[in-house]
């Protein structure tokens, strides 16, 4: 694909993130008050909100039930999983005082909703006729994390989380939820155009209370793998410490199962970073604020131009694409150009005297920078197409940087090369213990991302620290 140079974007990415996050005018980060908190703005709040009715429309689709649970955990609750509580300890913001008065219950901001929501499940549920029951909410989550925070990236309030809980009657049924939990994933970072690999976590780094987690990461320019999504088995592990009990068709009682699964603000990180190149943002058609921005040359309100344009509108219109016409008299076209390429505007449509005359329009698509000249009357299918084609563009570019970014390596000194050059996920043979995957964990200076899901063999191959047979790959990567 031709189009603008990824020089800058790939060499200084957290610099080009920085910039684009402020110029594009999508989320304004280190100047609220508050560390590791940001402000959507108009522009990026507009992406945002498509990427949520996305979100929103594949799991209401797949018979997910939108609720809204309180902000506040009190400190019990959140307490009773024991392993759960270990591992959101360090993070949780509290709320101890009510006006002046010290409160009686010390109220956590929620870092997750496993626990309020076990609560009143079991408030509501007392027979397997009742599950399953797949309940999701979009909201803000708080984490008092210690690590450099970054813009949308690691934040401490986290503005667009989707959390979904399910219950279940069976093992069988969760496990089967996991699957859908991840084609549902799977769509949505299809939707997007975002590459992604899926791995099985390695017990030492599962979401804390679960069975095990499954995790989606893909590869941020810098080489730098980002967790996008989590999909998570419970077990009866929440159930239990509610004491939540069902009664199930052979009329016995028993703990019912769940599972829990998450994407955050990191997909609208991702979506922004694997698309852009060296002038700014490129949007995909389908998230984009302005689909088609108008440019009259040399400005609105001369003559022939003026009448033309208002045909222009007209095909817009009908077409039903989202269009901006830019007629401030105070910019020239170039500047325009400029402004509206930052902000990743798939389609600029030229309209001069010369189209004017010959009942034109130049178009300019943002991803490949090609320009065509093409009739009013066939503008809606042209941009039909194009809408179709940079979608598709997007998508397979993305892949192919991804593609390029995950390596397989037989030995140590190879691993390490490759995370060393910054240049992505290295796949390594595992025998399958622990030990050997920490040593190379803290050998790499890099993060175990956990083992191919679904699991692949590693027939003949050997574990390069102990030597053993290798019975599948665990992969390993700087992550963020
Ligand atoms: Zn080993």
């Amino acid at each position: 694909m031709s189009g603008a140079s990824r020089e800058r974007w790939q060499r200084d990415f957290p610099r080009w993130f920085d910039w684009v996050l402020r110029d594009a005018e999508v989320y304004d980060y280190g100047r609220y008050p508050v560390k590791g908190m940001g402000v959507w703005m108009p522009y990026g709040f507009q992406i945002r909100r498509r990427v949520v009715e996305l979100l929103r429309r594949l799991l209401d689709e797949t018979g997910h039930e939108e609720v809204l649970l309180p902000l506040l955990v009190p400190e019990q609750l959140l307490r009773r999983e024991s392993e759960h509580v270990r591992g959101f300890e360090g993070e949780v913001y509290w709320v101890t005082h009510g006006g002046r008065e010290e409160l009686d219950v010390k109220l956590a901001l929620r870092p997750t909703s496993e626990t309020s929501i076990t609560f009143m499940e079991s408030l509501w549920i007392q027979s397997y006729r009742q599950l399953p029951r797949k309940f999701y909410q979009i909201v803000s989550i708080f984490r008092y994390e210690t690590k450099a925070t970054r813009p949308l990236i690691r934040l401490r309030e986290v503005t667009t989380f989707k959390e979904a809980h399910t219950v279940h009657d069976s093992f069988e049924d969760a496990e089967r939820q996991v699957l859908e939990a991840v084609e549902v994933y799977k769509r949505l970072f299809d939707s997007l155009g975002i590459p992604y690999i899926i791995s099985r976590r390695p017990e030492w780094d599962k979401f804390a209370g679960a069975l095990y987690t499954i995790a989606f990461d893909t590869v941020m320019p810098d080489g730098r793998a980002l967790q996008i999504g989590t999909v998570h088995n419970l077990g009866q592990n929440f159930t239990k410490a509610f004491d939540f009990k069902i009664q199930l068709a052979d009329e016995s009682h028993d703990y019912p199962w769940q599972t829990s699964y998450g994407v955050s603000d990191r997909v609208i990180a991702t979506l922004i970073s694997i698309h852009g190149d060296d002038r700014g943002l490129v949007l995909p058609p389908s998230i984009a604020p302005v689909q088609v921005v108008v440019v009259p040359i040399p400005a609105a309100g001369e003559g022939e131009v003026a009448g033309y344009l208002s045909r222009v509108r007209e095909v817009l219109e009908d077409a039903g694409v989202r269009y901006r016409v830019d007629d401030r008299d105070d910019l020239r076209p170039g500047a325009k150009y400029y402004y509206w390429e930052l902000r990743g505007v798939p389609v600029r449509l030229e309209v001069g005297a010369r189209e004017a005359r010959e009942g034109t329009v130049t178009m300019a698509r943002r991803d490949t920078l090609e320009k065509a000249s093409v009739r009013l009357e066939e503008l809606p299918q042209a941009l039909e197409k194009a809408f179709r084609e940079i979608e598709e563009n997007l998508k397979a570019r993305a892949w192919e940087y991804l593609k390029s970014r995950v390596k397989r390596a037989r030995s140590v000194e190879e691993a390490r090369e490759w995370i060393q050059a910054r240049a992505g996920v290295v796949e390594v043979p595992w025998c399958g213990r622990e030990e050997c995957a920490v040593k190379l964990e803290e050998e790499l200076d890099a993060r175990a991302l956990g083992t191919p899901w679904p699991r692949e063999p590693a027939d003949g191959e050997r574990c390069p620290v102990c030597g053993a047979r290798a019975v599948t790959w665990m992969r390993y990567a700087k992550s963020y």
